[in-house]
């Protein structure tokens, strides 16, 4: 066959499958499972993928599932990911009423994208180099980590992202490129954006301990947490001046704890933060001055603090050929005025550690109005919802292992790695850390 029969044919065979990979993608928003949780999600990928006669790999860091679409001659191995897990947004509509678990930032649509592309390549496979592996990501959101402490505790992952887990685990070992795509934030319209990376981040968590006693007799008896995680806080904000625009920084705590009973001084107070950035030397520079900022509030009324600091994810790197590649495709099908490249995400994600690794993408996706993660999340437009991005993905994936010399083995040759695997793990280790300060 010719490239164009070749994709003339995934892009049918995508339409023909039309309803299977939409209802999937609606089943999955009905039944949302929050992160190494989502057993009946894989479940549901499992019921499909097993009808096609390919090699699965299931239950990978808890909930991974994994299969192998085989081209007629060895070479390079292209993943198609898809993130199974949802978040918690209580205020949802379509919220679990009792976990509070919901789609709300589209992860349900990737995994409608990422079988959509099986769809389109599982008859053409054989016209082709190397392979394909559509994988199914457990726990991208960052979040329930109390829960994710506890599999840590119990030996059963090391590391709370599941792609960090899956690299750690060598399930992207045989991978040599890997394409994803994800729902952009308020975006009715049939656009896709290529971003210039995104932040990273780390999570920390702050525990002060005071003295409580009776607010009204005795004040002077007791030690304020919550006054010493005031100073934190202000001295956090007077830190801001000093961080770099280019460098997109930011420091976001909540608190957890702040007391507990109005007439008790408060002697435990906790509190949760992310520090965000761009690189790591500036999300490392922003740590010394967050942790020399909880110090200081402990300092300064005589508590003591306890601070647990966990590596979250690195900055997102797009591949800039791959994202040539995979854009030049989605101009052929949403039209050249609705593709763009744009400025950084500041979010974050574990693809970012992918894309230190391996080429790799996550371009942003359109179909969908209301911000990511907000009650107001839903689909617009169930072509590019469910279908289109499967399209761009399958032709992308066409020209990277069609002919001799194929594109992808230029793509991975032109590719240098940030670290090896080792390094890596290396540095996620060393951003995680417990100090306690006390005088
Ligand atoms: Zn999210
Ligand atoms: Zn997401």
């Amino acid at each position: 066959m010719t490239l164009r029969e070749i994709k003339t044919k995934a892009l049918e065979d995508i339409d023909l499958n039309r309803e299977s990979i939409i209802n999937l993608g609606k089943e999955i928003f009905a039944e949302p499972e929050v992160g190494y949780k989502e057993y009946r999600t894989a479940e549901k990928v499992d019921r499909i993928f097993s009808g096609w006669n390919i090699d699965i790999k299931r239950g990978l860091a808890l909930t991974g599932i994994r299969g192998t679409l085989k081209g007629a001659r060895p070479g390079p191995v292209v993943g198609i990911i898809g993130e199974l897990d949802a978040l918690i947004n209580h205020d949802h509509p379509a919220a679990d009423s009792e976990t509070g678990a919901v789609h709300a930032c589209g992860h349900f649509a990737q995994i409608a994208w990422m079988v959509g592309t099986g769809f389109g390549l599982r008859h053409i496979i054989n016209e082709l180099n190397g392979s394909v592996v559509l994988f199914a990501v457990p726990a991208e959101e960052f979040i329930d980590l109390e829960f994710r402490q506890g599999l840590k505790d119990e030996g059963k992952i090391k590391y709370f992202g599941g792609k960090q887990e899956l690299i750690h685990l060598g399930e992207f070992d045989d991978i040599d490129l890997v394409i994803m795509n994800h729902a952009q934030s308020d975006l009715p319209g049939r656009n896709v954006f290529m971003t210039d990376g995104s932040n990273g981040f780390i999570g920390k968590f702050a525990r002060f301990t005071g003295r409580a006693s009776h607010a009204g007799v005795a004040p002077e008896k007791g030690i304020n947490a919550l006054n010493a995680f005031n100073i934190a806080l202000t001295s956090i904000h007077s830190q801001r001046e000093t961080f770099r625009d280019q460098d997109m920084v930011r420091v976001h705590p909540i608190i957890t704890k702040g007391g507990d009973s109005v007439n008790v001084v408060p002697g435990d107070v906790t509190s949760e933060m992310y520090v965000r950035a761009r690189t790591t030397e500036a999300i490392r520079d922003t740590n010394i001055k967050v942790d020399r900022s909880l110090k200081a509030g402990a300092m300064g009324v005589g508590a003591s603090v306890e601070i647990k600091t966990t590596a979250g994810y690195l900055p997102l790197r797009n591949d800039k050929q791959l994202s040539d590649l995979w854009m030049k495709n989605a101009a052929e099908i949403v039209g050249e005025d609705n593709v763009s490249y744009t400025g950084p995400f500041g979010g974050s994600t574990d693809m970012g550690d992918m894309t230190h690794l391996k080429p790799g993408i996550h371009p942003m996706v359109g179909a969908f109005s209301g911000d990511l993660h907000s009650k107001d999340f839903k689909v617009t437009d169930e072509e590019m919802a469910f279908i289109i991005p499967a399209k761009i993905n399958a032709l992308t994936v066409i020209d990277l292992l069609y002919g001799d010399e194929c594109m992808a083995e230029k793509i991975t040759a032109d590719f240098t790695a940030e670290f090896s695997k080792d390094k890596y793990e290396e540095l996620l280790d060393s951003l995680t850390y417990n100090l306690i300060w006390k005088e």
